[in-house]
């Protein structure tokens, strides 16, 4: 099984990720880590890796494609797999098929988690941590017993500055042009499955299980 898993912030594709992982036993292949981690070996593609991420900036994809190849053909990945930060543009989605032909093999499928903007607004713009403990709160779905102090701890919830209104809203503009080109690109392949995130954790599991079960 080869999976890639797709969404907007806020749609809690990181923790559906981890639980893939465990209970497929895949192996988790990324690219954050691999940059890091060719650079603590001193190699020169992490290096320069490191640069861009250092700058704030999106890794080229020449150097993210060499990178994921070198995992994938020199370093022998397990068979199984979930790809987790990678591709992040279209040129690299066309060159990981490229790999995976060469492989002589494929996706199994590109799980798309679909949450509406307003429902990601209303998730994030809601949130609060407490400044002592980290534990997070929400406004509506999930107050404390008393507003804006930690049922836990007694200190103060702040609102972080990435969960901002105008925060939040930018980042998914900058998913919408990123993003959607290579979930459109996916479509086209076949290999694209939509789950409704707007359901509970487990809910959501649940169908991607049957998802992955009805393909497979
Ligand atoms: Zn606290």
């Amino acid at each position: 099984m080869k999976l890639l898993v797709m969404g907007p912030p806020g749609a809690g594709k990181g923790s559906q990720a981890r639980k893939l992982i465990r209970d497929f036993n895949l192996e988790h292949i990324s690219t954050g880590d691999m940059f890091r981690q060719s650079a603590e070996r001193g190699e020169e593609l992490g290096k320069k890796a490191m640069e861009y991420i250092n700058d704030g900036n999106l890794v080229s994809d020449e150097i993210t494609n060499r990178i994921v190849k070198k995992k994938l053909f020199e370093e022998g990945a397990n068979t199984c797999f979930l790809l987790d930060g990678y591709p992040r543009t279209v040129t690299q989605a066309h060159a990981l098929d490229d790999m995976l032909q060469e492989m002589g093999s494929k996706l199994t499928a590109v799980i798309n988690i679909v949450v509406d903007k307003e429902v990601i607004l209303e998730r994030m713009v809601g949130r609060r941590v407490c400044r002592d403990c980290g534990y997070t709160y929400h406004t509506h779905f999930k107050p404390p017993k008393e507003e804006g102090v930690c049922d836990k701890c007694g200190g103060e919830l702040y609102q972080r500055p990435d969960d901002k209104l105008e925060s939040v809203r930018n980042r998914l503009r900058i998913y919408e042009e990123k993003t959607r080109p290579i979930i459109d690109y996916y479509k086209g392949r076949g290999v694209l499955v939509n789950i409704n995130g707007m359901q509970s954790f487990e809910a959501v599991y649940r169908d991607i299980r049957k998802a992955l079960r009805d393909l497979t």
